[in-house]
């Protein structure tokens, strides 16, 4: 337990006294992005400044996926289990097809290129809900620098028409996403303007409407500190499981800090994998960690 800190004595239960944080690699230069495929029981992995993706398992280790990777940063994967992937370099959204090539879902909104696709969720009705922030295209580190023509947003790519709709607007700087378990709430970390020391960060939290395609309600969720949370997952009961900077901070629902799991470096994404998607995998600067814990990732319908 010595790398956990209960906050809320509901913690207690949710973390393992005998599952320490386990380093499965460094060497990286900042890693982002991670998915799991149970079925290949591997965990795919973006070094972004490498310009590559990572796969590691269990008895292999760490090995590569794809180079380049375009600065690919977040993934998930779609109803049909292919690789959705949000890519700097070529500033979209793609899908890996299951012959191997890829697909670009979105590259532009409005004949305005995007600018550069940060993180990706997949809802129960194959709709894609993507961030624009531009940190891609702010620095030559993660992608290389260019002139941004559209505001931060979030969006949302139906599955059956293919058309892009602004979802989110107004937030600085939206990063990860994470629906909650029942798909009836949506978590938007805003990291705020990359280079502006007082930029507003924290989670926020939207409604899903009715109709499954538009937000309402926005307001403050939770604002992690120290740190920044980027990447968010939440597990089978809807609690969300933060990035930050001092590790991974554990939030319920209703906005209440449960606890903390310490890690090293900021961790900057997160995902649940392995067994029952019951381990966290951490991606951690340039070390990726794992831990057990005693809650499962969220199944959504
Ligand atoms: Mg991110």
């Amino acid at each position: 337990m010595s790398d956990c800190e209960i906050i809320d004595p509901r913690f207690r239960a949710m973390v393992l006294p005998n599952a320490p944080l386990e380093k499965l690699a460094e060497g990286f230069r900042w890693l982002e992005g991670p998915v799991w495929f149970a079925d290949l029981q591997c965990l795919l992995v973006s070094d972004i400044p490498n310009d590559r993706i990572l796969r590691w398992t269990a008895s292999g280790g760490v090995s590569l996926f794809r180079a380049p990777s375009q600065f690919a940063n977040g993934h998930t994967r779609d109803r049909e289990g292919r690789l959705i992937g949000c890519l700097h370099g070529a500033r979209s959204l793609v899908r890996t097809e299951l012959d191997g090539s890829i697909t670009t879902l979105a590259s532009q909104y409005q004949s305005r290129p995007l600018n550069s696709p940060n993180d990706v969720v997949v809802k129960a009705d194959g709709s894609l809900w993507f961030s624009d922030p531009p940190y891609g295209i702010q620095t030559d580190y993660e992608g290389g620098r260019r002139a941004s023509e559209l505001p931060a947003n979030v969006y949302r790519l139906d599955p059956h028409s293919g058309t892009l709709s602004v979802a989110a607007a107004g937030i600085a700087g939206p990063n990860g996403l994470c629906f909650s378990p029942d798909e009836r709430r949506l978590y938007v970390s805003d990291t705020g303007l990359q280079f502006d020391p007082a930029s507003t960060r924290g989670i926020l939290a939207f409604d899903v409407a009715a109709d499954g395609k538009s937000l309402a309600n926005r307001r403050d969720f939770f604002k992690v500190e120290p740190g920044a949370a980027d990447g968010i997952r939440c597990d089978e009961d809807g609690n969300v499981w933060a990035s930050a900077g001092d590790g991974v901070h554990c939030i319920a629902p209703d906005g209440t800090l449960l606890g903390k799991i310490r890690v090293p470096y900021p961790v900057s994404n997160l995902c649940f994998g392995d067994r029952h998607r019951s381990r966290l995998f951490l991606c951690a600067a340039q070390t990726l960690y794992a831990i057990w814990v005693n809650r499962r990732g969220a199944q959504r319908p």
